[in-house]
This record gives structure tokens, sequence and C-alpha cells, in this order.
């Protein structure tokens, strides 16, 4: 069996998504700025992409300045919020500890600049609320970024409660909902947003394409200067094949969205309730208000990259801590965020579900979960302190 159960870092994409890229790569070769035909095409092309994906987020398509991605959405509405403050004098921003690193590098940057950055805590059930925001804004505060769904434990935030909150106080609000596009519903003007990320590889789209939402009367920043595509926001010869398939690839998964979720979330819970019968191991963040396909448990006593190499010898394609960190040996800042100990964080496993798995699936990953953690713990002089009492265990031993 084979199991690609890491949709969080990149989705397959959609095959007719696929078909609508090489149909428009085919046909609509030309520059959307030329004034002939074939340009004219592409522009065409272009324009529908654009009112179909407002239609999605239920805003208008000027609202919409297409870019490389997420992580180029999450740059420039950071930055456009902190100088757009900056001018008034207000230098101050709020965020939370587990944000993706294109946000949280970027607020860094700020900080170097001169801005004061307020990082909320998260609590351990991996949600900020909109009182913590409440008590954290103040006079000189610019803007308030909070992530939809978190990437890596995949809970969800209350986004509309913090945007009402940040629209009353007239503080600037952007949220990356880069995790929450496609997989549940998002509504940029009933969650009073006033920016938003999302990335098209995330929901079954293509890879380096995504789109920065900014509501009317916004004045973007530009990261990339030069010509005057995206109203002159964002410069550069659009990705033409790609902002197509982002759209197709969208409109499908916002159709069918009902569909998935039904569909899913007992699937998810299955596999929630059978990794909770591994002794001495948690699921990470609240299990009701999270994405319907993404789960995500610390083990004792393991070794998350050892849990993930045996899980590809049985093939399972999974994720310990995010993409952008693997590799490295410091434990996931979001798991430390919502509170674990370190030496518990190191044994953290995401699996995120797409909304093809079977019920027959999902048993075939508890099992293979089960016998692998069984297998490094054997052998894990670690876990021997555990069993013997040298060390005392940090969870109990059934949630
Ligand atoms: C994947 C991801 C990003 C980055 O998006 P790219 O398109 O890969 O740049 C940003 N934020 C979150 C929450 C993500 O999951």
């Amino acid at each position: 069996m084979n199991i690609y159960a890491d949709n969080a870092a990149t989705t397959k994409m959609s095959c007719s998504a696929i078909q609508a890229m090489t149909k428009c790569m085919e046909n609509y070769y030309g520059n959307p700025s030329s004034l002939y035909g074939v340009g004219q095409d592409a522009k065409v092309a272009l324009e529908n992409a654009r009112e179909q994906i407002a239609q999605v987020l239920n805003c208008n398509p000027k609202e919409i300045y297409f870019t490389s991605g997420g992580s180029e959405a999450d740059n420039q509405a950071i930055r456009t919020a902190a100088y757009l403050g900056a001018r008034k004098g207000k230098k101050h921003i709020i965020s939370t500890a587990f944000e993706h690193h294109a946000v949280l590098h970027t607020l860094m940057k700020l900080e170097k600049e001169g801005f004061e950055i307020t990082l909320l805590d998260v609590h351990h059930d991996g949600i900020v609320t909109a009182e913590q925001v409440s008590s954290a804004i103040r006079e000189d505060t610019a803007l308030v970024t909070i992530m939809y769904a978190n990437n890596e434990i995949g809970t969800i935030q209350p986004i509309a409660e913090i945007g009402k909150l940040c629209r009353k106080c007239g503080v600037l609000f952007h949220t990356d909902a880069v995790q929450a596009i496609g997989h549940i519903p998002v509504d940029v003007t009933k969650d009073h947003i006033d920016m938003l990320s999302l990335s098209a590889h995330k929901f079954h789209g293509p890879k380096g394409v995504g789109l920065l939402y900014a509501r009317k009367g916004i004045m973007l920043t530009n990261l990339i200067e030069g010509g005057a595509q995206e109203r002159g926001k964002r410069a550069g010869t659009e990705n033409v094949p790609g902002i197509v398939g982002m759209a197709v690839a969208l409109k499908e998964a916002a159709s069918n969205l009902d569909n998935y979720r039904r569909r899913l979330i007992p699937l998810r819970d299955r596999l929630i309730q059978g990794l909770r019968q591994i002794e001495y191991s948690e699921l990470n963040g609240d299990p009701v208000h999270r994405l319907p396909g993404t789960v995500n448990f610390c083990f004792e006593g393991i070794e998350g990259e050892s849990l993930l190499l045996l899980l590809d010898d049985m093939g399972i394609q999974a994720s310990s801590g995010s993409a952008c960190t693997s590799g490295s040996l410091d434990p996931s800042h979001v798991l430390l965020a919502i509170g674990r100990p370190h030496e518990v964080a190191h044994g953290s496993l995401r699996l995120s579900l797409d909304g093809e798995i079977t019920e027959e699936e999902i048993d075939y990953l508890i099992q293979s979960v089960k016998s692998v953690v069984e297998r490094l713990r054997n052998m894990s002089p670690f876990w021997r302190d555990l069993v013997t009492g040298k060390r005392s265990h940090v969870f109990r031993q059934f949630q």
C-alpha cells in the first residue's frame, strides 16, 4: 500500500487543473500586456481566473493581487501594514508564536527596522483567543496577523471574532489562510479580513503561485519593482497557466467542500482514536477545532526522524514538524509554543490526509504507526529509562 499523508506540505495536482493549464500553455501563450490577439487571450484567461477566485473568497476581483505563493503574500501583507502604520507613528504589531516562518521571519526583520512585535502565547489546545488579542491591542498597533489554521497541528483560530475586534479597533488584520483555503469555508467579508494570503499548491493547484487579497483602499507596498502588472503592485509577467490552474483547483475545492468535510472528518477522527491507543502518546491541539485532514501526535521516547524513515519503508509519506525545519535538529517552534517539552516535541508525527483516503487506508496508517513506535521504543535507551523508572513520563499512559 502507498499512502501520501503529507498534504499539509503540498498536494497532488487536480486533473482538471492540469488540463486547464495545458490548454492555457498551448493556446494562450501571449503576454497578457500585449495588445494583439494571443496576448489578449491570455489577458482574458487571467481576468476570468481572477473573477472566479473573487467569487469563492467573496470579494471584488480588484482586491486580488497574484503572487508567487503564500510566502510572498505574507511578506507583502505584513510590510504593507507595517509601513502604513509607521507613517502614522504606529509601530506595534501583534502576532502569535506559532505562525509560519514566512510571517515570523518577516516580523523579525521588521523588529530590526524598529518595529515592536508582540507574539501572543498559544494556549495548550493550539488556539489563540480574541480576548488575548484584545488585551494586546494598543494605541500604536498597526497590524494583527494571525493564521487561519496552523500548518503543523491543524488547529483553526477564531478568525471571524478576531477580525471583528480588529475592525472595531481600527487595526489592520491579516490572516495567513494557506492551510484553510479549500479545506474549510473562508469568506473575507464575513470574517472581517483586511488582507489574506493563500497558496495554490495546498489545495491541489500548482506550486509557485498564490495571491494576496487586500481590501479596497489598502495601498500595498511593492516587494518587486518593474512593470505595471497587478495594478502596479507586483511587477513581472503574470504566471498565466499557474493562475488559471489555481482558479480551477480553487473552484473545484470550493464546490466539493461540504462533501469533503462530511467524508473526511469521521476518517480523521478514526485515525485520532486509533493513535490514542498507543500508550504515552498525545494528540497535539484541540480535537474538534481542527482541519478535516490534519492530525499531529507526540509519542514519548521516539525520534520523529526515525519514525518518518520507517514509515516511508512501509509506503507512508508523512512529516515531523514542518518541511522547512525538518532536517534541522531543533524541535518544532509550534509544538514548543503549545507547551510541549523538548523531549516529546522531538517525537512528533503529522499525518495530513487528502479527501480520497479510505477507511482501509486509515486502519493501515494506525497499524503501521503502532508497530513502528513499538519497534523504535524497543531499541531506545531513553525509553528503557522510562520503563525502569530512571526517568519519569511526561504523558499519562492513556489520554
Ligand atoms: C505552505 C505555507 C506557506 C508558504 O506557502 P508557499 O506557497 O509554499 O510559499 C505559508 N503559510 C502556511 C501556513 C503554509 O502552510
